[in-house]
């Protein structure tokens, strides 16, 4: 009776065990990836502007789709430049190349040039967004989008860690106007935290102000993905300091205060009102003999850190 009763048993339970089986050995072929030294702590590709793919560990995150053609938009009113359609150049690849393999959108504000009808109409609706703050949630939940988060600080996805930094969208004069400080509104940097302990920092839409010390000094990040166009208003009132991002000379500075990171230097050649373009920056970067510091990449270009 008993000799008869166990292969049945048994074989209800290999059959109960197959899945956890497949599960392991998945996880054993996967093991020598997880491990390899090789593989780097970030991959970022460049893609257009401020928007960027950047992987690490398991994880894939597109950064500020804004995915239009060439023209698409009128220029940012009161700006510099403000006649000329944005943006400038097209992307360097397919949406559907972009989008692959992508596990969640960030959102580092909800600017035109980091947020565009073009991604709206291009990301599936169920694409996990992380967003700053309920008000950026509420707008995207309205375009149709129906898993929109807040990133909230030391946020783990996929084994990455991602923590929240502070912006200035422009100058404390501008941010006294209420109009314009409205207009410029609220943007957040992210600093990434690799599976290794590597860390890479968007900087995000800001110009230098105490936070960015702060950041540098909390964090020491290796790679400092930096917003460098130089972005001005074209308001008499603000003429003398027009700038809304970092420009060249904040790059400098960034360099100085961060000699042992990567500077990665982005945001510019794409939309109406960047004073910098990449031409400008990397000529001064030679003339100031930190060239070798400063990666200025082309659109699409794959960076491994
Ligand atoms: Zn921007």
């Amino acid at each position: 009776m008993k000799a008869r009763f166990i292969p049945g048993l048994l074989a209800a339970l290999l059959l109960l065990a197959a899945p956890a089986l497949a599960v392991e050995t998945k996880q054993q072929a996967e093991a020598p990836q997880a491990a390899d030294k090789s593989a780097p702590a970030f991959q970022i590709q460049h893609v257009r502007n401020a928007t960027a793919k950047l992987t690490s560990g398991d994880a894939t995150f597109l950064i500020d789709p804004m995915l239009a053609a060439p023209g698409a938009y009128e220029g940012f009113a009161n700006t510099y430049r403000g006649g000329m359609r944005n943006p400038f150049t097209p992307l360097p690849m397919p949406v559907e190349d972009l989008l692959a393999g992508v596990d969640a959108v960030i959102l580092t504000h909800t600017h035109l040039d980091h947020w565009d009808p073009a991604a709206q109409k291009a990301l599936p609706k169920d694409m996990p967004l992380f967003v700053q703050h309920e008000e950026d949630a509420k707008l995207v939940r309205g375009q149709g989008f129906r898993d929109v988060r807040i990133l909230k600080d030391g946020e783990l996805i996929k084994g990455v860690r991602l923590e929240r930094t502070a912006t200035r969208h422009g100058s404390e004069a501008m941010y006294a106007d209420p109009v314009l400080a409205r207009a410029l509104g609220e943007v957040m940097g992210i600093v990434f935290t690799a599976p290794d302990g590597k860390k890479a920092w968007v900087v995000g839409d800001t110009v230098w102000f105490p936070g960015v010390d702060a950041v540098l000094a909390a964090h020491r990040p290796d790679v400092i993905i930096m917003n460098a166009g130089g972005a001005a208003m074209a308001i008499p009132a603000f003429q003398d300091a027009p700038e809304i991002i970092m420009n060249k000379d904040d790059v400098l500075r960034m360099v100085r205060a961060a000699p042992d990171a990567q500077v990665v230097a982005v945001h510019m050649d794409a939309i109406n009102h960047m004073t910098v373009d990449r031409k400008d920056l990397a000529r001064f970067t030679r003339e100031h003999g930190i060239r070798d510091k400063v990666l200025i990449p082309f659109d699409g270009e794959v960076m491994d850190f």
